[in-house]
């Protein structure tokens, strides 16, 4: 089913025909929130390891998160996220030990770098961004280890740390879909990440040892650091309650870190921790994942020292259904800038044809929003953007032969300002030359003077400039036309 698009969004939380594809059960599932107004939608997800700058395969990860916050927002809901950062584990120790600095010095830079990329692809921050460090989620997680030891779910070893007990938790490996009964548990892991073959209980709490400097806290069993995954649990359960909506990530998060955040939060609060685990697939490179330990990555930073752009990088990014694994190639991003390119014309045109309308009207080639419907169906953005270039080539030949007015014009610009508040791929905001200002300058004079043929003269001349004016009930509102 599909919504006409001059109907506007639906009632939040009425939305049968969402559908995600639920990691845990492995099926698709329709959507509907925890909250019982159907309005809220609780989503966790977990953000980068600041050890380095995040690579783009890090970023395929957040972008398809990103278009799964902005169609529910689209959609009317209102979502709560939060993506935590990584500031202390295995790879966040070795670095700052590696460089002579403490761990604080070490990471900073990372997380400024990796606020700026979120920027530069247009990726809506979360609500919130905690960082493990800081102390309020460092007691939650050693409250939470508290309990799991007193409730027998968690021990002491010899060698200090605190192990997760996973025989305590029959359901452990729901997620991974694993079989305790072949794969036996062979003794206990103390390193944040591990293949499934080497399944065993898990650190809660690592002793302090001397290969950790002077990164510990004081506990009940003595100066350590946590584990990374009770991180997670702890700062998703103290931020947004025990139980969530959705909890992503990429599929390398499926096992062992979310299996070990379901089995320790559930331990802590007897229910179920999150109805929706949604995963993205890898960003390969000759098919091979993208990844730091490979060496095979690129940074935002290096493509944009190429000469591409944010937006293209966000294009290539998430014009893929984020279940497929996406292969990275430069001819990927060529096809990325003509794709943008042809958006940007189709929109100069629409503008051009409605810089005389007075108002909007809906165009009956868009009777149906057939974009956000392929998005309700687990978000097939390669659907949705099929839709959308067929609407361009539709209006393009309709606009040919003369067949759209200025209102339907403007009808359909108002409906590509409501999907891109879900793409967000409009050209980069350009700075306003003096002589347009001035021009605005004079325009609004004019209208303010109620001198309507001087402000349509005017408007038609900054046309001529290539900035379009829009009137709005919050004021003039002044765009690009082309790209
Ligand atoms: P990390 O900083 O390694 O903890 O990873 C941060 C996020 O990026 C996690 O959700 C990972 O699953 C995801 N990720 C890492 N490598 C890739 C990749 N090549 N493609 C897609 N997602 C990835
Ligand atoms: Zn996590």
């Amino acid at each position: 089913m599909s919504m006409p698009c001059s109907g506007g969004v639906p009632a939040a939380g009425r939305s049968p025909m969402i559908r995600f594809q639920n990691t845990l059960t492995r099926s698709l599932e329709p959507f509907t929130p925890l909250d019982p107004n159907g309005k809220t939608v609780k989503l966790y997800t977990c953000g980068p390891t600041v050890y380095n700058h995040a690579h783009i395969g890090n970023f395929r990860a957040y972008l398809f998160e990103d278009l799964l916050q902005r169609h529910l927002e689209y959609r009317g809901f209102v979502v709560d996220r939060v993506m935590n950062l990584t500031d202390v584990d295995d790879k966040t120790i070795r670095g700052a030990r590696e460089k002579g600095v403490a761990l604080a010095d070490f990471t900073k830079p990372y997380k400024d770098a990796f606020f700026e990329d979120l920027h530069a692809l247009r990726i809506k921050p979360a609500g919130r961004f905690p960082s493990a460090t800081e102390p309020e989620h460092i007691a939650r997680m050693i409250g939470m280890i508290e309990q799991l030891v007193a409730a027998g779910h968690a021990y002491q070893a010899e060698d200090k740390s605190v192990y997760f007990r996973i025989g305590s938790f029959p359901s452990y490996g729901q997620l991974a879909h694993l079989n305790l009964e072949e794969l036996r548990p062979s003794g206990r892991i103390s390193s944040d990440e591990y293949e499934k073959e080497s399944l065993g209980d898990f650190a809660l709490w690592k002793a302090h040892d001397a290969d950790d400097g002077d990164v510990k806290w004081e506990s009940p069993w003595g100066p350590g650091r946590p584990g990374w995954h009770i991180e997670c649990s702890a700062m998703a359960t103290g931020l947004l309650g025990d139980r969530l909506d959705i909890h992503c990530g990429g599929v390398d998060n499926i096992f062992p870190h979310h299996e070990a955040e379901i089995a320790q939060t559930e331990c802590c609060t007897g229910q179920k921790f999150v109805n929706l685990w949604m995963h993205c697939a890898h960003l390969m490179v000759d098919g091979r994942k993208m990844a730091k330990s490979f060496g095979n990555f690129y940074t935002l930073r290096d493509l944009l020292d190429k000469g591409w752009t944010g937006r293209e990088v966000r294009y290539v990014l998430l014009s893929a259904h984020y279940r497929l694994p996406l292969n990275f190639t430069f001819e990927g991003l060529a096809g990325a800038r003509s794709a943008l390119q042809r958006l940007d014309e189709w929109q100069q045109r629409l503008a051009e044809l409605a810089a005389t309308a007075q108002r909007s009207e809906p165009s009956p080639l868009v009777a149906e929003d057939k974009f956000a419907a392929a998005l309700d169906d687990d978000l097939n953005i390669s659907a949705a953007l099929g839709a959308l270039f067929d609407l361009v080539r539709d209006t393009n030949r309709a606009m040919d032969q003369g067949q759209i007015s200025p209102e339907q014009a403007r009808g359909l610009l108002d409906y590509w300002e409501r999907i891109n508040s879900v793409l967000r791929l409009e050209p980069e905001a350009a700075a306003v030359p003096a002589e347009v200002a001035a021009l605005l300058d004079e325009r609004n004079a004019a209208r303010a003077a109620k001198d309507w043929a001087k402000s349509d003269t005017l408007r038609d001349e900054l046309l001529k400039h290539g900035w379009v004016v829009k009137d709005t009930k919050e004021g003039t509102k002044l765009t690009r036309t082309g790209g």
